[in-house]
């Protein structure tokens, strides 16, 4: 019996994989546009890191976390997300010094484990490319950030995206309206998920989130946040909104959306699709927003932060869905075809030396007769055909043909060994 993958994984073939390349450099380019770095954090952390950022009755940690004891008897969990990780490595290394720039922008791409149930769209190892800019409380931070995002996914050619934001403002209006959600839910305690119960009082915002379609009825008329904003909170998020305006971002803004973390704080978002390859109705590609606090509860100063995390699978399915994969076909620089056994070691020297000018060769290492390898060579699209033979290795020459104008030249294989970019520029000039 053979070995299967591990359910919830998936393997990315060649082929796939330069798909997955394109959306990373796509990424790696507008990130670098706006100043933010790359940072590269271990899969794997203390427990107690994601179960104090994330927040105990989150789905994340309550139900999907990858955790273990390891041999040393240490807690460990896989990530699953990056925001913690990053948060950590942030506390650990003082980047909060004086001596950084601030704010303080950086991006991670990569693997991210949560024991889910499998469907479109949801794996249990899934990858997210993320950003998290830390040290500015200004709402102009919040737009960048949700700007860069709506570029990245421009640039990735999805439209009909809906960008949604809400605000869970600060530590006073979110105690207010704590109260007011707690006191509206509570006589409702009996009809609502066990789930929901549970969450009532350790984190009444959470209930909002609940995907039971109970839930989602009594959550219909409970109180919104918006009227329980401090004025600080108020002009913060009005700030937000004007910005967007400016920048001619359309959002919506949906007051029941509280996002799955508990560290979010003031400004949060989603960008969703109702694009059917990810199930029924709107589904979230990419999602973020404030968290200041959240390094400070990881051991650091009191900084703010804000950020984002999108779903690479998802973003792909979207590519594919709307044939934007736009990879390019895969092509090769030059085929070397060599007749006979005794000019192996020459076709070797060739597509070497044809490598040191910095293109790409390929040669027939199972001993295929003249025609096959020809047929090889159009197969994987090779732009120029370099063929040598009995007579060619005793006039120490080669035969090399263009494939697209069909022009054909003989040059010595000293030339092709010392420049062969001088021996392409030939077959142009012809
Ligand atoms: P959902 O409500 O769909 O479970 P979430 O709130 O758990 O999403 P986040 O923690 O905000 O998701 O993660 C950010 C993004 O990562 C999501 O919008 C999604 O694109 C992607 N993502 C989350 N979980 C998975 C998964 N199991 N498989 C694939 N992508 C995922
Ligand atoms: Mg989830």
């Amino acid at each position: 019996m053979g070995y299967q993958k591990p359910k919830g994984t998936a393997d990315i073939l060649p082929g796939d994989s330069s798909q997955w390349q394109l959306v990373e450099k796509t990424a790696r380019d507008v990130f670098a546009r706006y100043q933010f770095n790359e940072i590269r954090t271990p899969l794997f952390e203390s427990y107690a890191v994601f179960a104090r950022s994330s927040g105990d009755t989150s789905d994340i940690v309550s139900k999907e976390m990858y955790d273990f004891m390891d041999k040393g008897d240490r807690h460990i969990a896989l990530r699953p997300e990056g925001t913690a990780g990053v948060v950590r490595a942030f506390v650990e290394n003082k980047l909060y010094g004086p001596e950084y720039q601030k704010p303080y922008k950086v991006y991670y791409m990569g693997p991210m484990f949560r024991y889910e149930r499998p469907q479109s769209g949801r794996q249990r190892q899934f990858h997210q490319i993320g950003v998290e800019a830390f040290g500015s409380e200004s709402p102009a931070a919040d737009v960048e950030v949700i700007s860069m995002a709506m570029r990245l996914l421009r640039e990735c050619h999805i439209t009909d995206l809906k960008l949604a934001i809400n605000t869970l403002g600060d530590a006073a209006s979110r105690a207010a309206y704590h109260e007011a959600l707690v006191s509206y839910l509570e006589p409702h305690f009996e009809e609502l998920s066990d789930d929901s119960k549970v969450r009532l009082h350790k984190n009444p915002l959470r209930v909002l989130d609940s995907k039971d379609a109970k839930d989602q009825e009594i959550v219909k008329d409970a109180p919104v946040i918006l009227d329980y904003l401090t004025p600080e909170a108020t002009a913060h998020f009005e700030t937000v909104k004007h910005l967007l305006e400016t920048l001619h971002i359309p959002y919506e803004v949906d007051t029941e959306m509280v996002r799955g973390l508990d560290y979010y704080n003031h400004t949060i978002f989603e960008i969703m699709t109702n694009n059917k390859v990810l199930g029924h109705g709107y589904t979230t590609v990419l999602a973020g927003g404030r968290y200041n606090g959240l390094v400070e509860q990881l051991g650091g100063p009191d900084m703010p932060g804000v950020g984002f995390g999108l779903g690479v699978e998802r973003l792909l399915l979207l590519m594919n869905a709307q044939n934007e994969a736009l990879v390019p076909e895969p092509k090769l620089d030059v085929y070397v075809v060599g007749i006979g056994a005794q000019t192996s070691a020459t076709t070797l020297q060739i597509i070497e030396s044809i490598r040191d000018a910095g293109l790409s060769a390929e040669r027939d290492y199972l001993d295929r007769k003249p025609k096959a390898q020809f047929k090889t060579a159009n197969k994987m699209n090779a732009q120029i055909v370099v063929t040598i033979g009995e007579s060619e290795l005793a006039d120490q020459t080669a035969h090399v043909k263009d494939m697209m104008s069909g022009i054909e030249i003989t040059v010595p294989l000293a030339q092709v060994y010392t420049d062969f970019k001088a021996v392409q520029q030939q077959l142009n000039m012809n």
